[in-house]
């Protein structure tokens, strides 16, 4: 991944506080289009700057050109209010062979996926395996992608709680487990409406921990039942495909 540098100089009287709350507004509404990832940007005043490292799955992610409503008039109120330039570069990469995210022209299809410790999009190119940047999709919601972003903050809760052991361990486990949760619906729903603005195939990654012993591959479909095994894992990770259903899974691990 890539780490920007989004750097203000106030050169007017504007209160650096108050600068430094818009900038986190600014970073705040490029996640919400899919611009930056995570929430874990540095920010930081230096002088009478205002600088701010969020991550991005590309060089120019955070291009004017990808930028929607609430990021060009976020980017403008800043502008004004410190009479002067945003400036934007590229300070590094989070790994030497990091090159770039889904490059495909056109993906076969997508997976809808996301875990504890990611920072990648929550939206996976089938072809490559690449994330795929939101903001290269079409608009979902109100200029960005707030309702795809609420699965993945929600799937992340459920798998900290997975991962923590000590609280509503079980009940986080069945709704990334269980098709018909609260969790799962509200990603089915998301994958149905990306199928319809992408035309193109949204697959659901569905969680598969402990609950299944013996031969794990013989297991079918939760959806539709019929045999969804893989002779072969899909880029070697899944092992479950049901294209009825459009849902992957992976093997437990403890058959
Ligand atoms: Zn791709
Ligand atoms: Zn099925």
């Amino acid at each position: 991944m890539y780490i920007q540098e989004i750097q203000v100089e106030i050169k007017s009287k504007a209160d650096k506080d108050e600068i430094f709350e818009e900038m986190s507004f600014l970073t705040h509404y490029y996640r919400g289009n899919g611009q930056s990832q995570g929430r874990i940007e540095s920010q930081y005043i230096a002088g009478s700057k205002i600088i701010c490292l969020p991550f991005t799955l590309e060089k120019d992610s955070l291009d004017r050109k990808y930028n929607n409503f609430y990021t060009d008039r976020q980017r403008e109120k800043i502008e004004q209010l410190c009479d002067t330039k945003i400036q934007i570069k590229t300070v590094g990469k989070t790994c030497e062979t990091y090159n770039s995210a889904c490059n495909c022209k056109k993906s076969d299809f997508y997976i809808l996926i996301t875990n504890y410790i990611t920072i990648e999009s929550p939206i996976c190119c089938g072809t490559c395996h690449q994330s795929v940047p939101l903001y290269r999709l079409p608009k979902y919601a109100d200029h960005g992608y707030a309702p795809i972003l609420s699965w993945e903050s929600n799937y992340i809760s459920c798998d900290t709680l997975q991962m923590n052991c000590e609280v509503g361990e079980r009940w986080a486990s069945n709704q990334m487990e269980d098709l018909k949760s609260t969790l799962t619906k509200q990603g089915l729903k998301i994958c149905r409406t990306l199928e319809s603005l992408t035309h193109t195939p949204v697959y659901y990654y569905l969680h598969n921990y402990s609950k299944y012993k013996g031969d794990e591959l013989s297991r079918t479909c939760p959806g539709c039942n019929s045999n969804w095994g893989l002779q072969a894992p899909l880029h070697d990770r899944y092992d479950f495909k049901c294209d009825q259903c459009r849902l992957v899974s992976t093997l437990s691990g403890f058959s």
